[in-house]
């Protein structure tokens, strides 16, 4: 069953004004089609630009504590029809159910986070150096978020984005990527039911290139927020840093997991299954490198193989499929081209190839793989797949291990496995992430902790808990002087 689906602009579901559409289909049987949306163009941003800064000067002056009651009802919307979207985002994006409700309940914990916090949005009040002088701090929202977001937490990543910007009193226009429509649609529909005006937030599907870009260099768009890849995240950095917009990047990312002697085996093999399969690997926090110690190197790679091979591939709507698809046949081709390169490397344990066999045959499944024998700064060990592949490298102390972590140009998350106390804490200084977890995967994250990573996987900025209502306000400093009298401050007093 598929449908035709619009654009929301101006308060309204409407096409795109090229005319023109996209089809979505199922990644693990593309003979699924589950829709038709927009192609959008330049001219739907526009509109969409405009609609929005109407939406905002509507939303601005409604109390945070208002627009946080709104998102309550978002969250509880949510809750109701979490089966329905994790199951629209699994037909359309491939992870498996247990993951996709897992992707919809943090957005609705996300939405409880955002709606108390419409009853916070502390500022500060600080003593003045003159007397009978008040300073203090409020936060204001900035104006109208332009929202970028990836296929792989269809649900999830939008609502880290959005909600901090609602329940500052922005309103946003959204581009959910192409993969993942329906998911979107649905989102905004939740919001509007929820009583979001509707001119608060807008719905502009299309490419990249078509939407995202013309967004991004909006002159009225002055915050963008953009999770993908790093390469796209350095365009959008480009025109930003020359436009002076505000802009959160989280982008790519190279996570190992480093196993210990000392570690609980099974705990450490449970994890490194988990980090590096689920979500078949399309995760910026997806294990990709293991890194082990060389004393318990065979046999932990032995039982890990024997595991890998165990896993089961499929459509990720059935209960006894462990791994879905990729997201598209770009994707597939992205990593079967890195078989070469793991050949040349390193040794293929298991996998290796797309994946073939009964129901497999309609979509872009592609075999769990295991590489071993991979070297320090090889290619292996330094790129970002975003696939289901796992490169595994040995190290002596401890201290090789964090320096192999260190030195990629991504850093986003680490897992350490160790019984020892001292090496976790040494875990949390040393290693140049911006999460790390003891005896827990690389992927995680809870939704009321700041998200984010260090060098070439963000900039500077961290999605999720408090940290992220700072990027979406501004600061706006107020005194007042009631002394009657022209005090000069830092002259006065001294
Ligand atoms: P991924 O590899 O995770 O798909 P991308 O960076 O390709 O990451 O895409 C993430 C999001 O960025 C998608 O919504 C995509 O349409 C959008 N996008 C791609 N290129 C651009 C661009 N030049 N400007 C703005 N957005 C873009």
């Amino acid at each position: 069953m598929s449908q035709d689906f619009l654009n929301h602009v101006g308060g309204e579901w409407v096409p795109s004004r090229s005319g023109r559409t996209f089809e979505n289909r199922n990644p693990a049987d593309t003979s699924d089609l589950i829709g038709r949306f927009p192609r959008s163009t330049a001219e739907d941003v526009e509109a969409a630009v405009q609609s929005a800064r109407r939406g905002f000067e509507e939303w601005r002056p409604t109390p945070a504590p208002e627009r946080g009651a709104i998102l309550k009802r978002v969250g509880d919307i949510l809750t109701e029809r979490k089966e329905e979207i994790a199951r629209a985002a699994t037909r359309e994006m491939g992870k498996v159910l247990l993951e996709t409700r897992g992707d919809v309940q943090e957005g609705i914990d996300t939405a409880y986070y955002a709606a108390t916090e419409g009853r916070r949005l502390f500022g500060h009040t600080v003593p003045s150096e003159l007397r009978n002088k008040w300073a203090m701090t409020y936060r204001r929202p900035i104006g109208v978020c332009g929202i970028i977001t990836p296929f792989n937490f269809p649900l999830a990543i939008p609502t880290w984005k959005i909600f901090p910007a609602l329940a500052c009193g922005n309103a946003v226009v959204f581009k959910p990527a192409e993969d993942v429509p329906h998911t979107g649609h649905l989102f905004v529909e939740v919001l509007l039911e929820a009583g979001v005006p509707g001119e608060v937030v807008q719905l502009v599907h299309g490419t990249g290139e078509e939407v995202g870009a013309p967004l991004v260099e909006h002159p009225h768009v002055p915050v963008v927020s953009f999770t993908g890849s790093t390469d796209t995240g350095r365009i959008i950095g480009e025109t930003c840093g020359r436009m002076h917009k505000r802009l959160s990047l989280e982008m790519g990312g190279k996570n190992a997991q480093i196993v210990l002697p000392d570690a609980d085996m099974e705990l450490a093999l449970d994890g490194v299954l988990w980090g590096a399969f689920g979500t078949t690997g399309q995760r910026c926090t997806a294990t990709s490198r293991l890194l082990l110690h060389e004393s318990i190197h065979d046999d932990f790679v032995q039982e890990l193989v024997r595991r890998v091979r165990e896993l089961r591939l499929g459509n990720g709507l059935e209960s006894s499929t462990d791994v879905g698809p990729l997201i598209n046949e770009a994707a597939r081709e992205k990593v079967q081209g890195y078989m070469e390169v793991a050949r040349g490397e390193g040794t293929v344990l298991c996998g290796g190839g797309p994946a073939s066999g009964d129901g497999l045959e309609g979509g872009f499944f592609f075999q769990p793989t295991v590489v071993d024998g991979v070297r320090p700064g090889s290619r292996l060990a330094t790129e970002e797949i975003f696939g289901p592949v796992l490169s595994v490298m040995t190290f002596g102390e401890f201290d090789e291990a964090i320096r192999i972590n260190n030195e990629v140009r991504y850093g986003l998350s680490s897992a350490v496995y160790t019984s020892d106390v001292q090496v976790a804490f040494r875990a949390f200084q040393e290693l140049d992430n911006g999460i790390t977890y003891v005896n827990a995967p690389t992927i995680g994250a809870e939704a009321h902790l700041p998200f984010g990573g260090v060098k070439e996987t963000g900039n500077g900025h961290r999605e999720g808990g408090w940290e992220v209502y700072e990027f979406y306000s501004e600061t706006k400093v107020c005194y007042l002087d009631y002394s009657g009298a022209l005090q000069r401050a830092q002259i006065d007093n001294y």
